[in-house]
C-alpha cells in the first residue's frame, strides 16, 4: 500500500512514477529530492527497494500508484509497453494528468493523446533531452506538448526534473523536437566515429586528436546552425562562404582517403550522392543549406 509521510513535504504536490529503469529511477529520485511525496511502481518489484529507502512509497499495483497522485509520469522502454500497461487503467487515470516520457514518434504520441482524451485523461507527451545522470542538473531539459492547462498546473513539479520546454498543443510536437535534436546528434556521432577511424588509421592517438576535433566541431556548429536556419527560413541559399560546387569537388578526396587508409566509407557515400544531385539539379552556387530543401523533396 502506498503511504506518504506528509509532515515534512506537505507543500509539494504528490507525484507517481511508473517504470523504474535507469531513467525512471532518476526521475523518481529527483522528485524525492525536491520534496515531492513520490509513489513508485515497477514491473520488477525489487527495483523499488533503493527508492523506498529514500522515502518513496511503493505501490502494489499500477492502479494504486496512479490513485496516489494527481500527476503520473510513465517511463518504459516503448509506447507499446506503455499501451499494454495503461490501457486497462482508464478508470484510475480519468480526471488525472499523465506525462509520458517514453521515447516514441509523433504519430505514436498523437494516437496515445487521442486515447487519453477519449477517457478523460489530461495527456502531456514528453521528450527527455538528458541521460539519467543529468536529471535535475542545469544541463537537463525535457520537451513537453499536449494539454497546456495540465502542463501549467504541474509545471512546478516537472521543474524538479530539469528545464521545462513547452513545444505546443499538438501532442506530437515534443517527439518531433526530440527526434530532430537526436537526428543532429546522430549525424555528429557518425562524423565523430568516422573522424576517429580515419585518424587512428595512421596510429595517431585519439586522445591527442580529440581537442582539435572538439574545437573544430564547436567552431563549425556555431556558424552552420544559425546560418542554415536563416537560409532555410528566407529561401536564400546563395552563398559567399562555401558553395556546393566546391564541396562536391572536394568530397571525393574524403572517400579516396578512407579507401587508401583502410577505413570503410559507407556512412559518407550518401552525402556524395546528395552533393551530386544538388549539382545536377543546378544548385552549384548555393551553400550547404540547400541540402535541407533536397532532403525535404
Ligand atoms: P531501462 O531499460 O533502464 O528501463 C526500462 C523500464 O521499462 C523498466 O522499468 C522496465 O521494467 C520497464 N518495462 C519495459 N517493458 C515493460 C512492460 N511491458 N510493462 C511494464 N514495464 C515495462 O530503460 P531507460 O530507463 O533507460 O529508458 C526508459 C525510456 O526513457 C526509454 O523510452 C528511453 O528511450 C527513454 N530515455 C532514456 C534515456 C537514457 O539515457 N537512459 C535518455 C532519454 C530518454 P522492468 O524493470 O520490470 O524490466
Amino acid at each position: 500500500m502506498a503511504a506518504h509521510d506528509l509532515t515534512a513535504t506537505s507543500e509539494k504536490a504528490p507525484a507517481t512514477v511508473l517504470g523504474l529503469g535507469l531513467m525512471g529511477t532518476a526521475l523518481a529520485t529527483a522528485l524525492l529530492k525536491a520534496g515531492h511525496p513520490t509513489t513508485i511502481w515497477n514491473r520488477t518489484t525489487s527495483k523499488t527497494g533503493p527508492l523506498a529507502a529514500q522515502g518513496a512509497a511503493p505501490a502494489d499495483t499500477p492502479a494504486e500508484a496512479i490513485a496516489a497522485s494527481p500527476l503520473t509520469l510513465v517511463c518504459l522502454t516503448t509506447y507499446d509497453d506503455v499501451t499494454e500497461l495503461l490501457h486497462p487503467h482508464t478508470t484510475a487515470l480519468a480526471g488525472r494528468t499523465l506525462v509520458n516520457v517514453t521515447n516514441g514518434t509523433p504519430v505514436q504520441a498523437r494516437k496515445f493523446a487521442a486515447w487519453a482524451e477519449e477517457h478523460g485523461i489530461a495527456y502531456i507527451d514528453g521528450g527527455i533531452m538528458a541521460v539519467p545522470q543529468m536529471i535535475a542538473t542545469p544541463a537537463a531539459f525535457i520537451l513537453y506538448s499536449g494539454d497546456q492547462q495540465a502542463y501549467e498546473t504541474h509545471r512546478p513539479t516537472l521543474a524538479a526534473l530539469g528545464g521545462t520546454r513547452w513545444t505546443g498543443t499538438d501532442p506530437g510536437l515534443a517527439a518531433l523536437y526530440d527526434l530532430s535534436l537526436l537526428t543532429g546528434m546522430y549525424g555528429m556521432v557518425m562524423g565523430v566515429a568516422q573522424s576517429f577511424a580515419l585518424i587512428r588509421s595512421q596510429d595517431i592517438s585519439a586522445q591527442e586528436f580529440a581537442p582539435l576535433l572538439s574545437d573544430w566541431l564547436t567552431a563549425m556548429t556555431s556558424g552552420l546552425v544559425p546560418g542554415t536556419a536563416e537560409a532555410v527560413d528566407t529561401g536564400r541559399h546563395l552563398t559567399d562562404v562555401s558553395s556546393l560546387a566546391v564541396n562536391q569537388a572536394a568530397f571525393p578526396n574524403l572517400l579516396a582517403t578512407f579507401a587508401d587508409q583502410g577505413v570503410r566509407g559507407e556512412l559518407f557515400d550518401p552525402m556524395r550522392q546528395l552533393l551530386d544531385r544538388a549539382i545536377a539539379e543546378g544548385h552549384s552556387a548555393d551553400g550547404l543549406s540547400r541540402l535541407v530543401e533536397l532532403l525535404r523533396a
